[in-house]
């Protein structure tokens, strides 16, 4: 609850004040370190399974060895390592073995029409002959570029399926994730991962082919094997596993909501065993390729007809051509920026510089210029959808203690989750970041 927080917040008040603090949150490493190579931060977390994720969570941060973060390994040894001629030939090999002889659909394709997906399901059809059928989960709010590119794929020569979340638990279970979490695309990656696998199964087609795996960017760490599956690892549930939505325990939750169990369900991954009934395989497209994002763009414009770009540059960053159809998207890269010190420009020119696309000094500088800039564009839509009326839904209050989400609310909560080892704050009581990219 947010006066708990508050509380935290101000027994901690003068390490904020310290010139250095050894105090960190969210088990961070305690010195800050950027890659030698490509500029990210030792403080950015892996990749975390969303379902078992709870308030007091540890995270496990980016490998680094010798000042080089996992990301620019993983890609050094994917350029020099692989032999992509057997790649090649084990995809063709691997999508023969499902390929339908009827012309019924054989590949779910997840994903909302932006350039990586389209490109995924554009190849597949048309230079591998396969039958895909593309599956969304819907953005929290769809912004009208991303809405527009969803419908520039199906034109493409795409069915798609588009799976909308009930709004009135959806909202509710967001606001929830940020006050606890402050992440607000949480339930969003819960129901994402876990939707595909379900509608394949509902269909019957054993393969689903996701765009990247996440070892492209800086989300893999030492132990993750590279192999095709990893996927589903990510995206299944084990016997054992303890269940947690918006990092509140699920049982908690639907007992105390009065809901139904299917309007939580969403957001459950199927279990180890209900994949193996569908013998699911599941895997990504970048396995078996070389994966450039700014190429798939090109890729996109080139074979679309309407694919758009957003007419305005995204706040806290430069680009205009990815993660372009959610209105929380921006919202999102800011609370990474409060709770890790990495903003989406930072996210950005990392990928750019290993990708090749920027100079590591172009890179600087766009981070910090860009980085962490505060996403007012859409702040009053989005007030509206994360303030859950207590008249209209009494159970919230037994979770959420201010119903109304003001930008004041939002921002002293932010507060809170600032982790005193990258925060200072100076005389006139603003904060500002320890460590700054020089
Ligand atoms: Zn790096």
């Amino acid at each position: 609850m947010f006066k708990s927080k508050l509380n935290k917040f101000q027994k901690n008040f003068l390490e904020y004040k310290k010139d250095n603090s050894d105090m960190t949150y969210y088990n961070l490493p305690k010195d800050v370190v950027f890659c030698k190579t490509c500029l990210m931060s030792n403080q950015k977390p892996v990749q975390t399974i969303e379902h078992m994720s709870q308030v007091s969570d540890q995270k496990t941060t980016l490998e680094f060895i010798d000042g080089v973060c996992h990301a620019c390994r993983f890609k050094k040894s994917k350029s020099e390592e692989i032999d992509w001629k057997q790649r090649e030939y084990e995809f063709r090999k691997l999508l023969s073995k499902y390929r339908s002889r009827n012309g019924s659909f054989d590949i779910v394709v997840p994903g909302s029409g932006g350039k990586d997906s389209f490109k995924v399901a554009h190849e597949l059809k048309y230079n591998y002959g396969m039958n895909p059928i593309t599956c969304t989960f819907a953005p929290n709010i769809y912004t009208s570029v991303g809405y527009d590119n969803l419908i520039n794929w199906i034109n493409a020569g795409f069915s798609n399926y588009n799976y909308t979340l009930n709004g009135k638990i959806h909202r509710f279970i967001t606001r929830l994730a940020i006050d606890n979490l402050l992440h607000p695309f949480q339930p969003w990656i819960m129901g994402q991962k876990a939707f595909p696998n379900k509608f394949a199964r509902m269909l019957k087609i054993p393969l689903v082919i996701y765009g990247e795996n996440p070892m492209e960017y800086d989300q893999g760490q030492r132990n993750y094997k590279y192999n095709e599956d990893v996927i589903l690892e990510l995206h299944s549930r084990k016997p054992d596993d303890q269940l947690f939505i918006a990092g509140v325990n699920y049982k908690e939750l639907s007992e105390n909501l009065g809901i139904h169990k299917s309007e939580l369900d969403a957001y459950i991954p199927l279990s180890i065993d209900e994949l193996k009934e569908n013998n699911t395989k599941c895997i990504t497209y970048s396995y078996y390729h070389k994966w450039h994002p700014q190429g798939n763009y090109y890729y996109t414009r080139d074979n679309s007809e309407k694919f758009k770009l957003s007419a305005e540059r995204t706040p806290g960053t430069y680009q205009k051509h990815a993660s372009l159809d959610d209105k929380l998207d921006d919202l999102h890269y800011f609370t990474a920026f409060i709770k890790f010190g990495v903003g989406r420009a930072h996210y950005d020119a990392s990928q750019e510089i290993r990708s090749g696309d920027i100079t590591l000094e172009e890179g600087r500088e766009l981070i910090k210029k860009f980085s962490g800039e505060y996403p007012k564009r859409f702040m009053k839509e989005i007030s509206e959808w994360l303030s859950i009326d207590p008249r209209k839904f009494p159970e919230s209050s037994k979770f959420i203690d201010e119903p109304f989400f003001s930008e004041e609310y939002f921002m002293k909560l932010c507060d809170t989750f600032r982790s005193p080892h990258i925060w200072k704050l100076n005389e006139k009581n603003e904060f500002i970041m320890r460590n700054i990219l020089s």
